[in-house]
């Protein structure tokens, strides 16, 4: 899967559903507890 922080494919990581539009989005384990922002194509951004 690839993380919608930093673009990168990962294999450990969690997947979540945008709040907003409810699209299926992915974040490596390193960006979550990085707790870098990622934004959605829906331009959601959220920690
Ligand atoms: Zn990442
Ligand atoms: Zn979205």
């Amino acid at each position: 899967m690839e993380c919608i922080s930093c673009k990168k494919e990962s294999i450990k990581g969690i997947k979540f559903n945008c709040p907003e539009c409810k699209k299926e989005t992915y974040r490596c384990e390193k960006c979550r507890a990085l707790s870098i922002d990622y934004k959605c194509k829906c331009s959601y951004s959220g920690p």
